[in-house]
Parts: C-alpha cells; structure tokens; sequence
C-alpha cells in the first residue's frame, strides 16, 4: 500500500512531479469551496500524533476573522522513534508542498512556513530549492490569485528542540523566538503567527490532502480497515528483523506490523510489550496484538496512536532500563516553563535511575506511584502527561520488573 511512499513520487524537481502529480492542486484551484468538505467526507486525521479531525481544524482557520493568516507545515518531528516526517520531506519534499498549497487556498493563507528540523542539512537545502522551484512556477501564481493575496513559501529552521514542535511553541519558533509552548486556548487556528488564523498542520497530514483531492474522498477512506480512513506511515523500530518505515492501511493489525512487515522478532526472542505512537504512552503486550492501529481502536483500548512510531521489544530487554532512558529523555527536554514538569520529570527519571542501578528502596517505588499520578495535567503542554502516562503504563504493566530492581 503505497501513496505517500510511492517511489514514483520520490526524489523528483518539480517540473518531473507536475507531470505525474500536482493533480490534487489543481482540482482544489478548480472548486476552492470544495476542498473542506471533501477532507471532512475522507475521514482524514492529524496524523502528527493527535488524531484530532483535520476538517475541523481547517474549517476553524478559515471561519476565524482576521487578515494575515498562515500555515505551518510542521516537519520538527523530535518523538523518540518517530522517523516518518524527515522521510517525506527528504524524498518528496514537493508532495508536502502540494498538500499545504491545498490547505493555503482552503484557508486563504498567503504565508506558509515550511517548519523543519535542521539535523539533516541535506533534507533543509533539498527543502529550499524545491519552495524556489515552486516561487518561480505558474501553479503557485494560480494558487496566489485563489487565495487573493501574493503567496509566499519559507522555509523556517526549527531549534531542533523536542519541544519546538508543540504547535504553540511552532508559532512561537515562527515568530522569531524561543520555542516556548503557551496556553490553549486560544488555539493557533484562532490566534497564531502575529495573533493570525494559523493553521500547524504535521507534514503527513498535508501530504495526504493533494491525493485525497485528486482521488477523492470515498477512495481514501477505502485505502483504511474497518471504520479507519486512509494509510499511515508507521515507524518500526526495536526488537524486530526488519525495522523501518512501514505505510500500512490505517487500523492494520499490531500483529501483522511486526510479524509480516517487521519480519517477526530478532533472533527469535518472545514479543514482549511495544512503545506505542512514541515512548510517551500507554505499553501494548502480547494481549493486544491484535488491535487495529488506528486512533480510535487504540483509544478504546486506553493507548493511543500517537505518530506511528512502535518500538517493539523483546523478552530479555528490560522495560525499566527502556522506561528510564524515555523519561531521561523528557527531563532533558522539558523547557523549564512549568515546575511540576522541570522537577517532576527530572525527580521521575532520578528514581528509575536509582532502581536500574539495584540502589532503590520500597519508598522509591511509592514515589514514582505518587508521581505517576500527581502530574499529569501539570504542564501547559503534553511533555509531562507523556513521561506520566509511560512511567504508570511500565509500572502497572510489568511490576515485577520493578519488585525485582527492589532486590
Ligand atoms: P491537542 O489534542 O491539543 O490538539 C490537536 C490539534 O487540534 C491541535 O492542532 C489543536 O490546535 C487542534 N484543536 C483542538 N481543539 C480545537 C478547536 N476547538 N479549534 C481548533 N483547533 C483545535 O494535541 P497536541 O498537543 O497538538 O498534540 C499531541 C500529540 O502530539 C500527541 O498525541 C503526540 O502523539 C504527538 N506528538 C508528536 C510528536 C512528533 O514528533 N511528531 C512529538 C510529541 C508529541
């Protein structure tokens, strides 16, 4: 199942890409008022991580008063194991520009930031010179008299920190300055860029509106499984033989991700549990094998999709050694705007230390239930309900693991 992925889609200049794609743009210039009902009836997601309804985000950017509007096509993609959006805009870099040239004239944005991560130098200067190839073609002088207004292409250099692709610290980051994340509401639809209409679209999801557009709605939602809409680009990393990146039907199987894509477990270890959409959620185990990925099978299941990203791990790999490295991770990462998170995550990731190194006492492990409970909701972004919500999941499912560092 390959759109996104397609490799006749990859590594073309934009005169190649016209030729065989670009059609999705084109039908949206030809019925601009079309565009919001068609991704409605697609069933299309964020695909960034929360799954929430993309036509509603869009039809809030376009009803929200005020001149000036942008979009923010955010590629910052920091999620430990998550390696999706660097590849689209690596390789296709044009297929995200379509798409967030359809959501310009569905919104009427005159300014679209194309937000990137700076670690791979290559993928920023293949970005640039395909937004030059675009300026200088006729399709985004139609796309231009569409929205009413001079369209302008940047493309905007991240920090490269974790928490610079929170939405509100994105706008922040846009602006010019440090990528502190704020308060919603207000939501960036409302008050975004220069207090603008913004709409902070991840890359995959604008990636997928040019081929929703050209093949319709009822196609894209055929590509999915049951109630799912559409593919999803899953980021396989971990115990398994072939890891990578995997476009799938959304709501395909946990199991067929890792034992007909994956190629089954490494060395022929046991299944024994999977971060899921990134290492700040609920762990899946064997029981949940069977489990559609998508963003509301997982949520009925208390976990959520998240990115994509499932770092699967085998018998043998200890969770509290992997539980330790991910909340180290979002200590480091915490902005330090918000205490609970600057000194709850540091405090969380102290006490995993503390256990995997045998120095724990019983009083830890109360702490980190305390902690577990007492800070989430803390933040006024997710950093802290993710490191939370993947420290109770590890303790509620493996407490042994943690009896046994007591020891
Ligand atoms: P959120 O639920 O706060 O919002 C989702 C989107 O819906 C936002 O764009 C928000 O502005 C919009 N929205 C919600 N209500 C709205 C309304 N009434 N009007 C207009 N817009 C509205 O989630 P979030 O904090 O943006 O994202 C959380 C997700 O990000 C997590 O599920 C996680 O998986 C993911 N994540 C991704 C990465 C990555 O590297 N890609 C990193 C960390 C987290």
């Amino acid at each position: 199942m390959m759109v996104l992925t397609d490799p006749a889609l990859r590594g073309l200049a934009l005169d190649g890409y016209l030729a065989s794609a670009g059609h999705g743009l084109r039908a949206a210039l030809r019925d601009p008022g079309a565009i919001i009902p068609v991704i409605e009836a697609s069933g299309l997601r964020g695909l960034g991580g929360a799954g929430f309804p993309a036509h509603r985000k869009w039809a809030a950017v376009a009803a929200a008063p005020g001149p000036g509007r942008w979009i923010i096509a955010n590629g910052n993609e920091d999620e430990p194991g998550t390696f999706k959006d660097r590849f689209l805009l690596a390789e296709t870099p044009h297929q995200v520009i379509e798409g967030a040239l359809v959501a310009a004239v569905a919104v009427r944005a005159a300014q679209v930031a194309l937000y990137v991560n700076p670690r791979d130098a290559a993928t920023v200067a293949g970005l640039r010179d395909a937004a030059a190839q675009w300026a200088a073609h006729p399709l985004l002088a139609a796309v231009s008299a569409a929205v009413g207004e001079a369209v302008t292409l940047r493309v905007v250099e991240s920090s490269g920190l974790y928490i610079g692709g929170e939405e509100t610290a994105a706008v922040a980051a846009v602006q010019g300055g440090f990528p502190f994340p704020s308060l919603k509401p207000p939501f960036p639809a409302q008050h975004g860029v220069h207090g603008a209409p913004t709409l902070v679209t991840n890359v995959e999801t604008l990636a997928q509106a040019g081929h929703i557009l050209e093949k319709g709605a009822d196609w894209y939602r055929g590509l999915g499984i049951g109630d799912a809409a559409g593919t999803k680009l899953f980021s396989l990393s971990g115990d398994v033989l072939r890891p990578g990146l995997h476009e799938l039907p959304m709501g395909t199987s946990l199991r067929s991700l890792v034992f007909d894509h994956g190629g089954g477990m490494l060395g022929g270890r046991g299944f024994k549990a999977v971060f899921t959409g990134g290492p700040s959620n609920t762990l899946l185990t064997e029981r949940d094998l069977d489990v559609a990925m998508d963003f509301d099978s997982l949520r009925a299941r208390g976990s959520r999709l998240g990115t994509g990203a499932m770092i699967v791990v085998g018998e043998g790999t200890s969770i509290l050694r992997k539980t330790a490295e991910y909340v180290a991770f979002f200590a480091a990462s915490s902005c330090g705007q918000c205490p609970p998170c600057k000194v709850g995550t540091f405090q969380v990731a102290r006490l995993l230390e503390r256990l995997e190194a045998g120095s724990g006492g019983p009083g830890d492990l109360e702490a980190l239930r305390n902690l577990a409970a007492l800070l989430p909701g803390s933040g006024r972004c997710g950093l802290v309900d993710g490191a939370a919500t993947v420290l109770a999941s590890s303790l509620a499912t493996f407490p042994a693991e943690y009896q046994r560092a007591l020891r």
